[in-house]
């Protein structure tokens, strides 16, 4: 069932999202050559817990390992973070942060360039980031659920990278995972009518080859079945009559619309 939220409650959501988005701003300043995942990870604990009464939302979620989800390169989601696994330069990292904050959920990933990457990778990032956006943007009252995809799909057409559709976004709430299904692929019109008060994490995942998947003998991360570079960013946004409200951003903003991107940036 697809829950409406009063608010009182976006704004205790956005809470916890600020929380999230204040620690993107410091990974992406810390995030370098040398670090391990499991660093990342320490971090990211740490920050959340300083918010009294922020805890990581994935830490134990359906078992999981850590409190937040890295993965590298060729790991789309899920990766567990390893004081083993050295961050080199060229790496892109991917990391997936939930925050449970007076009961409320909220959840945004951000894919962060190690060092200095090549142009082709630095593209992966920007349509991925594009796509978002996009996506983003088409979260208002009276649209449908499948606009969101569609516009992941318009982005994504015509560059060199492919979407992953066996893994989609998600209402959010009392719960990270709620319904509906946010698929990154849909049809403009299909799909539940998207409604004043209802929060999705929109998260488009691209890869720069194979977009199909394959998940790793440890069970959790899940990366491109040919090995190829991808890509994860999302952010928790809820519908209002104002258009979509980004709980997750600090100061990222959705696409004035789906016109507004930039197409030169999408290519190497
Ligand atoms: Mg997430
Ligand atoms: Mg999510």
């Amino acid at each position: 069932m697809i829950q409406i939220r009063t608010p009182q409650e976006i704004d205790l959501m956005a809470r916890g999202g600020a929380i999230i988005a204040g620690l993107v701003q410091e990974l992406e300043d810390r995030i370098e050559p040398g670090m391990t995942t499991h660093a990342i990870d320490e971090f990211s604990e740490r920050y959340i817990e300083a918010h009294e009464g922020a805890t990581p939302a994935f830490r134990g979620l359906y078992g999981f390992p850590g409190s937040v989800c890295i993965s590298v390169n060729e790991e789309i989601v899920h990766g567990i973070p390893s004081a083993e696994r050295v961050l080199e330069a060229g790496d892109i990292v991917s990391v997936d942060v939930g925050v449970k904050l007076d009961g409320w959920c909220s959840d945004s990933a951000w894919t962060f360039a190690v060092g200095d990457i090549a142009d082709e990778v630095q593209a992966l990032l920007d349509v991925t980031r594009d796509a978002l956006r996009n996506a983003v943007a088409a979260a208002v009252p009276g649209k449908h659920v499948g606009d969101i995809g569609a516009a992941v799909v318009e982005t994504v057409q015509g560059t060199e990278f492919g979407i992953v559709r066996d893994l989609v976004g998600h209402g959010i709430g009392r719960e990270v995972h709620e319904d509906p299904q946010v698929p990154n692929v849909g049809r403009a019109g299909f799909g539940p009518l998207l409604r004043e008060g209802m929060v999705l994490a929109i998260e488009p995942m691209l890869s720069s080859g194979s977009t199909h998947i394959r998940t790793l003998d440890d069970a959790w991360t899940v990366v491109t079945a040919d090995r190829a570079l991808s890509a994860h960013y999302e952010h928790s946004v809820a519908i209002t009559a104002e258009g979509p409200r980004i709980l997750t951003g600090g100061d990222d903003e959705p696409a004035e619309s789906v016109q507004a991107r930039t197409p030169s940036s999408r290519t190497a």
